[in-house]
């Protein structure tokens, strides 16, 4: 089984304060991992600094015990893939020519038979076989965030960071997106980092989650563990009421929600 740790890691853009400050966590079993805390907190630039888009300062990333700065970027691209948030596609592809670019960390110069049957079991998997022909760019919100998600997994990776997955799917797609996430990580037995706003999505799906306060690592526990009451209040500043049925965590927000909004 594949590991990835963050080993005291701090970060800042050129001419900033830091952003992240001494974070610490290692993944190493199948899992999905919500990572939690309000805007510009640096939810998205800590995915980036975990497969090295952002190069860390301070501390190190390791990838199955290597440091990630060690690996060639084909090597990482392998193992560690990304889905952004933004899925805006600039020019005209394909289903099946999109997800074959999942594959370009093995290729050299042109596609083989072993990358188009990876790209043929991603389109299946998630569910687009219909969609293998037509222009991504003419699909729906939903149907192009599962082809970006077909694009990660065509490149057969042991982590997928996914950044709001689910920030543009209406409530139906979006539990089927996260529905989706669940079983490739049971049958491909990856580990999935996502940042997510749903407070009741990541209550009802994440296996762990980790709570980022003032760029450090606040709660990192489960999702009954993390999404209490007072834990929610101390990061987002708002009231909610937390029933746990079943081993699962619901979220709803309080009558009087927060000192700024008085009425709704
Ligand atoms: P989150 O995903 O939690 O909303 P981000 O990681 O996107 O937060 O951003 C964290 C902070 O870093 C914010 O203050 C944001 O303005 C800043 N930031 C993000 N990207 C850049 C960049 N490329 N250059 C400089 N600052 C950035
Ligand atoms: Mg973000």
């Amino acid at each position: 089984m594949s590991r990835i740790e963050a080993k005291n890691i701090s970060f800042r853009y050129k001419g900033n304060k830091n952003i992240l400050q001494a974070i610490n966590f290692e993944l190493h079993e199948p899992c999905l991992v919500g990572l939690l805390g309000p805007n510009g907190i640096g939810k998205s630039t800590l995915l980036k600094c975990l497969n090295g888009i952002c190069k860390v300062e301070e501390g190190k990333i390791y990838f199955d015990q290597r440091d990630i700065t060690c690996y060639s970027l084909k090597e990482l691209a392998q193992s560690i893939a990304y889905v952004p948030q933004n899925t805006y596609v600039r020019f005209s592809v394909s289903v099946m020519d999109f997800v074959l670019m999942g594959r370009i960390p093995y290729s050299s110069y042109c596609y083989c038979s072993k990358d188009y049957e990876a790209a043929r079991r991603a389109i299946e998997e998630t569910n687009l076989s219909a969609y293998q022909e037509k222009d991504v760019r003419k699909l729906s919100g939903g149907e192009r965030q599962r082809v970006f998600v077909a694009r990660a997994l065509a490149g057969m990776p042991k982590v997928i960071l996914m950044d709001e997955p689910t920030s543009s799917l209406d409530i139906k797609n979006s539990l089927n997106m996260l529905n989706l996430i669940k079983r490739l990580i049971r049958e491909r037995e990856i580990i999935v980092v996502m940042t997510i706003h749903d407070l009741s999505l990541a209550g009802l799906f994440c296996d762990r989650i980790i709570m980022l306060k003032n760029g450090r690592i606040w709660k990192d526990d489960s999702a009954v563990a993390t999404l209490t009451e007072e834990n929610i209040k101390a990061i987002y500043g708002v009231n909610t009421r937390v029933n746990i049925k079943q081993g699962k965590v619901y979220v709803q927000l309080e009558n009087k929600i927060c000192d700024t909004i008085e009425d709704i």
